[in-house]
Order: structure tokens, then sequence, then C-alpha cells
């Protein structure tokens, strides 16, 4: 059973006297920086001149360049883009560190594929939350939490997970819950849900049983709703209610159905491309292919996103959801 740590596990107190670098004002960065604030904590930003540096200003914080927000800070968090990590970490963050002061990731990636080596002198802990950031604001604010993942690299002080624990608290992540796990285990299970899943798998079936019903010659807007519009609708019952729950909730011949033709469809040759991609994820190949993709300028991410804006379930989706919410 995983270690899971609540409101009452968690106390403020390791950071109390400390003074929290929160590098980067995006998704992350702005809303675990308010969050800490709002906890009660003491909170700067780091960031490069810009965009992020003037709403970081204009909504109360003391904003500094990355290095000199380092050589003010005891607690550093790491939330700028994964793929901008290294550069800013070498030149930046790494010739300003400290002894005994702790370096926070939200994501595992930078360092357990090596792309970041912190030294020895520095605790390494991660808060993962598993949601966007506007979510992780929007949560706290209304006086709940988002679930996340806390994990220790390196325990320098002999009090690592005391300080993540207090980060988790201070973002409001201990109210809705936090599980113990390791630096490979969120950086190998994030991407594997997010290629096979989440991001890669959902839009992969969506697209598929669109491109099904208008091979056969129905309606493309009527595809739309049945398989994307509607995707949503089931997906919310099965996050609330469970897969169970979910099918209590459907139409008698839904569940016959779903449940007797699911698998052929999502067979298991299905599964066996998930662990075909599991184990790049696992041998650190999609790491090199991305950080390869990403030096050239991300040719062919762009490629792709073109490949998808022209698709037709686009074109159709842009109509509907005119209709829908008046976009
Ligand atoms: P964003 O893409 O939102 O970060 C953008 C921020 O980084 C901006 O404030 C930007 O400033 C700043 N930035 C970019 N380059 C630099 C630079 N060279 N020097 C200084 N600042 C820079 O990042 P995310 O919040 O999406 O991700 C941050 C971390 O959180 C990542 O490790 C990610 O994996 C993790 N994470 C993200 C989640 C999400 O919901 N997005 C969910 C869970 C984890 P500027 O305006 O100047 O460009
Ligand atoms: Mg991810
Ligand atoms: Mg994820």
């Amino acid at each position: 059973m995983a270690k899971i740590y609540t409101d009452r596990d968690a106390s403020l107190d390791p950071l109390r006297d400390k003074t929290i670098a929160v590098i980067g004002y995006g998704s992350q960065g702005r809303a675990q920086a308010l969050n800490l604030r709002d906890s009660g904590l003491d909170v700067i930003v780091g960031l490069r001149p810009g965009k992020s540096w003037e709403l970081a200003e204009k909504e109360g914080f003391k904003v500094y360049r990355v290095d000199e927000a380092v050589k003010r800070a005891d607690v550093i968090m790491m939330l700028i883009p994964d793929m901008v990590q290294p550069e800013v970490w070498k030149n930046q963050v790494e010739p300003h560190l400290r002894e005994g002061m702790t370096v926070d990731f939200a994501h595992g990636f930078t360092v357990h594929y090596g792309l970041i080596k912190p030294p020895e002198f520095v605790d390494v802990v991660m808060v993962a939350p598993k949601s966007p950031g506007a979510k992780v604001r929007e949560e706290f604010l209304a006086g709940r939490g988002v679930p996340a993942l806390v994990a220790v690299y390196q325990d320098y002080s002999g009090r690592a997970l005391d300080t993540a624990l207090a980060i988790a608290k201070g973002i409001g992540a201990t109210r809705a819950g936090v599980i113990e796990t390791t630096f490979k285990e969120e950086t190998e299970t994030d991407l594997i849900g997010e290629q096979t899943v989440l991001v890669g798998g959902l839009m992969e079936l969506i697209k598929k049983g669109f491109e099904t019903l208008v091979e056969l010659g129905y309606q493309p807007e009527v595809a739309y709703f049945e398989v994307l519009n509607e995707a949503k609708l089931i997906m919310d019952l099965i996050w609330r209610y469970g897969i169970t729950g979910m099918l209590e909730r459907v139409s008698v011949t839904a569940r016959y159905g779903g449940l007797t033709v699911g698998p052929k469809v999502i067979d298991d040759r299905v599964k066996e491309n998930m662990k075909k991609a599991a184990e790049r994820v696992r041998s650190g190949e999609f790491a090199r292919e991305w950080v390869e993709e990403y030096r050239k300028g991300m040719p062919r991410l762009q490629k792709l996103l073109e490949d998808t804006r022209s698709h037709e379930i686009e074109r159709v989706g842009k109509e509907m959801r005119r209709l829908l919410f008046g976009d």
C-alpha cells in the first residue's frame, strides 16, 4: 500500500524561517508561488526580463534574475520547462548553491535522466502536483487541494522529506493527499501515462473512432458528438464513481455492448504496444529522442501539430464548439 500523507502529517515549520525562490512564473510557478505566499511563507521569484517578470511583479512578488534569486534563497523550486532547466541550472543555479539548501522539482525528468546532476551538499526533492497549474491555484482558493506525488532524491540534511511535505502543505496538496514515490517512478509513470493513455491514447482513440464513423458514411457532426463530446461525459462518470459506477449509470445496452466489444477493440495487441512504449521510456530512449528533437528546434513536433490541426475532426469541432460554447 502506498504511503499517503494528509494535512495532519505535514508541518510548515521546515520552511518558516526560510526564503523560497520559485524559478519560473508559468503554469506551475505562478500557482505554487501564490499558494505558498498565501500559506504565510516568504516567497521570491526568479526569472529573466519579460512577460512573466511583469506579471509576477504586478502580483506583488519581489522578482530577481535567476542567479540573484538563488543567492537570496534557501529553497529553490525549479518550475521552468523541463527542456530549459539544464541550461539555466548550469549557468544560473548550480554555481550559487550553498550547503544545506533544498532544490525542489515538479517533475523528475531532468534529474532522473541525468540532464541535471545536483551536487551532494543539497537536499533534492520533488513535489509533483497531478494537475495543471491553474487547477492547483483554483482548488487552493476554494479551500481544497490537488493530489501530488512527493519524493526525495538526495537527503543531505536528513530532513529532506519534512521539507518536501512542507512544500506540499504550502501549495495545498496535503489537503487532497500526497503519495510518496521516487524520481524514477514519477518520471516513468508520468511519461508512460501521458503517451499511452492521457494524451496519446485518448487522442488516437477519439480520432480513430471519428474516422471509422465518417468512413462508413455517417455525418461528421454526428460522429463528433458521439465520440468526442460524449467522451467527456463518460470520463466524468468514471472519474467520480469508478468504472463500475459509470457502467451502472449508462443504459443496459451500452453496459452490455461496452463490456463485450470493448476488449475486442482495445485488445491485447494494444497492451503489447503500450509495453513497447513503456520500454522506450524506461530505457531512456524516449528521453534521448526528445532532447535531440528539442535541440533541433522541434521540426517533427511542428509537423505533427500541423497534421493534427488539419484533421477533419478539428474542422468539425470548431463549428460544433461554436454552437456549444459560443467560441
Ligand atoms: P511553463 O512552460 O508554464 O513555464 C514557463 C515559465 O518559465 C515562464 O514564467 C517563463 O518565463 C519561465 N522561463 C522559461 N525559460 C526561462 C529561462 N531561460 N529563464 C527564466 N525563466 C524562464 O512550465 P510548467 O509550469 O508547465 O512546468 C514547470 C515544471 O512543472 C516542469 O518540470 C513540468 O514538468 C512540471 N509540471 C507541469 C505541470 C503543468 O501543469 N504544466 C503539471 C505537473 C508538473 P518567460 O515569460 O520569460 O518565458
Ligand atoms: Mg508529464
Ligand atoms: Mg502527468
